[in-house]
């Protein structure tokens, strides 16, 4: 698993008494502060944003440093936006540079496992105007593997705004802090190294399901049951079998519901939102095939959407030949994938995808 961490400096679009609308020109209607020496600059251009946890929203400065979960091998990343001066009463662009990111620097503290410490360094000015003072954050990163934990403890200048985010793999992002410029502050107080403390923890576990199987499971055989347990701890995930998807009476006859050795289950997992959802028909049914599942059908409500759910039986298995009348009929013998479209049946996979052969 990879774990990405970034921290950004940014002008947030408004700033009381501080920032003004561009009056016009080409950024007519977005934001611009006065310069970082008074009475001799120019404006500047705000990233005309508010906190975003989007990992190329506008910035002054950005370091971000992706961390292999199993290696401890991190790679680092630093960015400036670009500048724009522009003068402060007709909104002409005068100058359009980006900052320098040389002093900007990730420096690995410690590293043994699960435990990799990082010391961030971050200083950059104003590449518009020649020896402005420079933007800092600096802190330490402390990152274990064994928890998915990451802390960060740093100081940050009393001006601009400054965020941290973290993320494991593609799942949720977590702020790890978020602090905007100190009520009154301005470029003017760029001088000097970072004051203001910053920390945050954060825990990335992603939430999952429990492994486990739900719904009606009476009078199923005991083989079904251990093959669907099995496969809910393979994939970390619920198994839920449908609410009329256990056993049951009723059409077609000769199915393999009636004997109990039959399921029609649907897959649980959460989402990047953090929110429940279900894996669609054909990707269950590939479970099911690579768990065992002899007889397998895919579910579709028409021929362009799936359903989220795919049935799974124990035909050609030794809980068949037990299960008296569904064995006697002596028809689902062997392997079988088919799929049901719209209610009605057809042989082999709709998806198109692989049949026992997986
Ligand atoms: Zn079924």
């Amino acid at each position: 698993m990879i774990v990405s961490f970034w921290i950004n400096a940014f002008i947030p679009v408004n700033i009381p008494n501080l920032s003004t609308e561009v009056p016009e020109g080409d950024y007519a209607g977005k934001t611009m502060i006065p310069g970082p020496v008074p009475h001799i600059s120019d404006c500047f251009l705000t990233d005309n944003r508010s906190f975003s946890d989007k990992t190329n929203a506008s910035s002054r400065m950005h370091s971000a440093c992706t961390i292999d979960t199993e290696t401890l091998d991190f790679i680092p990343s630093h960015r400036c936006d670009s500048t724009h001066e522009l003068d402060c009463e007709d909104g002409e662009v005068e100058c359009t540079k980006s900052g320098d990111t040389t002093r900007m620097t990730w420096r690995v503290s410690q590293k043994a496992h699960p435990k990799l410490v990082l010391e961030l360094r971050g200083a950059s000015n104003n590449p518009c105007f020649t020896a402005s003072p420079d933007i800092d954050y600096e802190g330490k990163l402390w990152f274990d593997a064994d928890e998915l934990s990451i802390f960060f403890s740093g100081k940050v200048d009393v001006f601009p705004a400054f965020e941290a985010y973290a993320q494991l793999d593609n799942g949720p992002i977590h702020r790890v802090f978020s602090i905007g410029p100190q009520r009154g502050a301005t470029p003017w107080n760029l001088p000097g190294g970072a004051t203001r403390e910053v920390y945050g923890l954060v825990d990335l576990t992603p939430v999952r399901p429990a492994p486990k199987v739900t719904g009606p499971k009476d009078q199923l055989h005991p083989d079904l049951i251990a093959m669907l347990e099995s496969l809910s701890s393979r994939l970390g995930r619920e198994v839920m079998i449908t609410q009329e998807g256990g056993k049951r009476t009723g059409p077609p006859s000769k199915s393999a519901h009636h004997s109990g050795i039959a399921a029609d289950v649907a897959i649980v997992f959460i989402d990047e939102g953090g929110d429940r959802r279900f894996m669609r028909s054909a990707e269950v049914a590939d479970e099911l095939i690579a768990e065992g599942f002899r007889g397998v059908g895919e579910y579709w409500k028409d021929e362009d959407v799936q359903s989220v759910f795919a049935h799974g039986d124990l035909r050609g298995t030794p809980a068949a030949v037990d299960s008296g009348e569904y064995a006697s009929g002596g028809e689902k013998e062997g392997p079988a994938v088919w799929s049901r479209v719209n209610g009605k049946y057809r042989k082999g996979r709709k998806s198109g995808r692989p049949g026992h052969l997986l």
